[in-house]
C-alpha cells in the first residue's frame, strides 16, 4: 500500500498514520519528525529548519524533495509507504510524482482528513500543553492554517484529477476516523 495523508495542522495525520502503519505494516515517514529530529540532533539541516517551523512556514521544496529522496531509496519501501505531511505544496506534488515514475511505483490513494478550523486549534492548544511543541502556539497555528489553505488545500485538486483523492471526516476519536480511512480504502 502507497499512500498520502493530506490534511491541516491538527487535523490528526500523524495519530492515523502511526495506525495505519501498524495495520498495513508499511513504513511511515513524516517530514515534520525528520524534522524535529534533525533539530535535536542540531545538524545543519536542522539549524535551518528552526526558523521556519517556529515561525510556521514552510520549508524550501527542494530541501524537502531532498529528504524525501533519501528515504525513497531505503530498501524496506518496498513494503509500502505512507507519507505524512508530504507533500504540502504543488511542487512537491510533482516531485514525489516524478521520483516515483523513476522508480516505477504509483500511489494507490491520497487520504485527506478533515477538520474543522475551530476544532483544530483546541486541539493544537490542548497538544501545546501536553508535548510542548514550540510551534504549537496560538500565533503559529493560525498561520500554519494560512498556510495549509494557500498551498496545500490545492493538492486536493492535483490528486482528484488522477483518481486517487479520498476525503475522510477526520472528528470523532482515533478509531471512528481509521474506521473511516479503511472504508474508503476498500479495506
Ligand atoms: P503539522 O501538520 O502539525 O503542521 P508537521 O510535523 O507536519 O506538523 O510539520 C511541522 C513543520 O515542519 C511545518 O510547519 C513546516 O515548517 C515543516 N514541514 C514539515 N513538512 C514539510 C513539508 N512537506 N514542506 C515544507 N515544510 C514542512
Amino acid at each position: 500500500m502507497k499512500l498520502v495523508l493530506l490534511g491541516g495542522p491538527g487535523a490528526g495525520k500523524g495519530t492515523q498514520a502511526v495506525v495505519l502503519r501498524e495495520h498495513f505494516g508499511i513504513v511511515h515517514i513524516s517530514t515534520g519528525e525528520v524534522l524535529r529530529e534533525a533539530r535535536s540532533a542540531g545538524t545543519e539541516l536542522g539549524k535551518k529548519a528552526a526558523g521556519y517551523m517556529d515561525a510556521g512556514k514552510l520549508l524550501p521544496d527542494d530541501i524537502i524533495l531532498g529528504i524525501v529522496r533519501d528515504k525513497l531509496a531505503m530498501p524496506e519501501m518496498d513494503r509500502g509507504f505512507l507519507f505524512d505531511g508530504f507533500p504540502r505544496t504543488i511542487p512537491q506534488a510533482e516531485g514525489l510524482e516524478k521520483m516515483l515514475d523513476e522508480l516505477g511505483k504509483s500511489l494507490d490513494a491520497v487520504i485527506s482528513i478533515e477538520v474543522p478550523d475551530d476544532l483544530v486549534i483546541t486541539r493544537l492548544l490542548r497538544r501545546a500543553e501536553i508535548e510542548g511543541r514550540p510551534d504549537d502556539n496560538r500565533e503559529t497555528i493560525e498561520n500554519r492554517l494560512k498556510v495549509y489553505y494557500e498551498q496545500t488545500a490545492p493538492l486536493k485538486t492535483f490528486y482528484e484529477k488522477r483518481g486517487l483523492l479520498k476525503s475522510v471526516d477526520g472528528t470523532g476519536t482515533v478509531d471512528d476516523v481509521f474506521v473511516r480511512v479503511k472504508a474508503v480504502l476498500g479495506q
